[in-house]
């Protein structure tokens, strides 16, 4: 016998264990669901036979018909799931059944919180597939074999759930997988043919496979019959392909359950589109919107959510031709007629059917959208929450649609007094002052940092709406987002702040007449600060702090310099613009200041707080503090 057929006991990852558990506790109340995943596994299986079948048609063996059987053992109390899919080897079986490989859920045990409720929730969000087995058994033996390999090479798996697992060679005659449920005392119940039969055409009427149970017999054999050697099987599910079947004959729940099959997520989709093209490139795409993202959805190794099949054949799920990166958390199935089945991802990137399809797919999302922001703002709302950081990556991605992705932008805004992001652009525009020529808005660190910038003061005053940016992709989307509906986009935090036709001319006057007024006193700060400062200047958005940086219209905002930094990238250092408020009290104290090294001093604090108040980092937190006192106790000596 060699090494590798002798029988292992391994331990499960702690993070399997910790799913087991969780898993068991939190779906128990809807625990035929474990027949779906099981199924759906076996389909999963099949339907990697069939592709890797394309080209080397000895995986089949001598039996081509991919089929699903469901078999039960009243007196053994087994329910058992076969599929004559691709199977798996020994490596395979340790490597997913036993192991969390994929850097993405490793983050998603991170985020388990031991909080029973939260925990059920997120694992709704990651799918639990085959250890769902051990919601009814208390036993699970897995017996498998790759498709290609000889019989010999069969593999058995076993676990009670409970921490470790065994692993054996043994012989298995037909490729494919056998998942054996030993059920529990009480999960009797799933032994009833008449209860697996509806639960199977309740979750598995889409699969595009017969999904067979044993045809019943009735009544007892008479003494002497025949008892038939093989039983026979018939198919219990429909078998069709669900995106194949016309629109009017499918019902809701039929296409919310092949979401769940698709998206392996346990959630109902938001929205979905089925269409079918007839023509020259023939196809039918099934496009899902879901209502809650993936754990994984920052995960760069993230598989794309839409399938490609060829005449429905499987093909590839990395298929990030078929949408782009922003609309990533799409899910479904594009089945087309008219590619080649031996499509390539090669073939795919230089491919103008492949093209078509993805700009319909991308023009039949957004009208999604458009029609549920309409029509459903409440639904758009928990779709924004969800997917907002997402869909802001799409005007930089994608040119041609970036009116219409605008359109389907939310944001905080001053207008709110809370942080939802839920303020289009064209609800901002409909609210500007008679006058008003941009649409403003300010980015910052936080929603906190954004709302209470300094650099609001006089939009404030005035009753200007301001958008309140603090995601960070909203750096990426304003250096690209730069109007919209004839708009410009203006930061408040950069260039003049030339509020053109809402500022009177007496108010232009006198900020004429206050800056050559001060030309000293500012001179004198520039000097302190030297070349920290790019310029200091007279300032007119502020109405109540003393002081603001701001950048020139072309430059780098602090912000994103800010975000640039945390993530480890050099942000090109351009100095900024110190703008004074010569209105507050703290100026007139500065001018005053005949003791230079105080004047220093109350310079430097005035530019950290500026910094502060913005929410930036100080270079020098010390020395800050260190002047701050100095002043303090000078004051308390007065
Ligand atoms: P998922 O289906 O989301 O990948 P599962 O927990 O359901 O997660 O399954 C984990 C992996 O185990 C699958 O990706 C597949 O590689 C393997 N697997 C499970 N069941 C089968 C089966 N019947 N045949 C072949 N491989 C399987
Ligand atoms: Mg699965």
């Amino acid at each position: 016998m060699s090494v590798e057929a002798q029988k292992e006991t391994l331990a499960f990852q702690a993070e399997v264990s910790q799913v087991l558990n969780l898993v068991i506790r939190s779906l128990y109340s809807n625990k035929e669901i474990f027949l779906r995943e099981l199924v759906s596994n076996a389909s999963d299986a099949a339907e990697k036979l069939r592709f890797e079948a394309l080209t080397d048609e000895a995986l089949f063996e001598d039996d081509p018909e991919l089929r699903i059987r469901v078999t039960m053992d009243k007196e053994a109390g087994t329910l058992t799931i076969s599929d004559n899919g691709i199977g798996m080897s020994r490596q395979e079986v340790t490597e997913t059944i036993g192991t969390i490989a994929s850097s993405g859920t490793k983050k998603f045990f991170e985020a388990l919180s031991g909080d029973q409720t939260k925990d059920s929730e997120l694992i709704g969000q990651f799918g639990v597939g085959f250890y769902s087995a051990f919601i009814v058994a208390d036993k699970v033996t897995l017996i498998t074999r790759r498709a290609g390999l000889a019989e010999e090479h069969g593999v058995r798996w076993e676990s009670t759930g409970e921490g470790d697992y065994s692993i054996e060679n043994v012989d298995k005659p037909s490729r494919g997988t056998d998942v054996i449920l030993h059920l529990r005392e009480d999960e009797k119940e799933f032994l009833e043919d008449y209860r697996l039969r509806s639960i199977i055409s309740k979750f598995s009427d889409h699969i595009a496979m017969p999904v067979e149970m044993e045809k019943q017999r009735f009544g007892e054999p008479e003494e002497g019959e025949e008892q038939p050697e093989q039983p026979e099987f018939e198919r219990v599910n429909k078998g069709t392909a669900l995106w194949m079947r016309p629109k009017s004959e499918i019902s809701d729940e039929e296409y919310k359950e092949f979401y769940k099959h698709v998206s392996h997520d346990f959630e109902e989709p938001l929205a979905w589109a089925h269409n079918r093209v007839e023509g020259n490139n023939e196809y039918s795409a099934l496009l899902y919107i879901p209502s809650r993202a993936p754990f994984d959805m920052w995960d760069r190794d993230q598989k794309h959510g839409v399938k490609l099949f060829v005449r429905r054949v499987f093909i590839m799920d990395e298929a990030e031709k078929l949408m782009p990166r922003y609309l990533r958390f799409i899910k479904g199935v594009v089945d087309s007629d008219d590619l080649p089945l031996n499509v390539s991802r090669e073939i795919l990137q230089h491919n103008r059917k492949i093209d078509t399809i993805r700009q319909a797919n991308v023009k039949r999302v957004l009208g999604m959208l458009e029609k549920m922001a309409k029509n459903e703002p409440e639904k758009y709302q928990t779709f924004w929450d969800q997917f907002g950081k997402v869909m802001k990556e799409g005007p930089a991605e994608e040119f041609g649609n970036k009116e219409r992705i605008a359109g389907l932008l939310r944001f905080a805004s001053t207008h709110n007094d809370d942080d939802t992001q839920n303020v289009s652009l064209a609800d901002y525009i409909g609210r500007m002052k008679e006058g008003q020529e941009k649409i403003y808005y300010i980015t910052a660190d936080s929603a906190a940092a954004a709302r209470f910038s300094p650099h609001l003061e006089l939009l404030k005053k005035k009753g200007i709406e301001v958008l309140l940016l603090s995601d960070r992709v909203d750096e990426w989307l304003v250096s690209s987002l730069t109007e919209f509906d004839g708009k410009p986009l203006q930061s408040v935090a950069k260039g003049a702040l030339d509020l053109g036709e809402l500022e009177d001319k007496e108010e232009k006057e006198a900020q004429e007449k206050s800056a050559e007024e001060h030309q000293g006193l500012l001179e004198r700060v520039k000097k302190v600060l030297g070349e920290t400062v790019k310029e200091v200047r007279v300032s007119h958005r502020l109405t109540d702090s003393p002081a603001c940086l701001v950048v020139e219209e072309h430059d780098m905002s602090a912000n994103l310099a800010r975000v640039l930094k945390s993530v480890g990238q050099d942000a090109p250092g351009t100095s900024p613009i110190m703008e004074l408020n010569m209105q507050h009290p703290l100026l007139g104290r500065l001018d005053q200041e005949p003791d230079e090294d105080r004047f220093a001093d109350l310079t430097r604090v005035l530019f950290d707080q500026a910094q502060l108040a913005e929410g930036g980092q100080l270079d020098d937190p010390a020395a800050f503090v260190r002047r701050l006192n100095t002043l303090m106790l000078n004051l308390s000596g007065e």
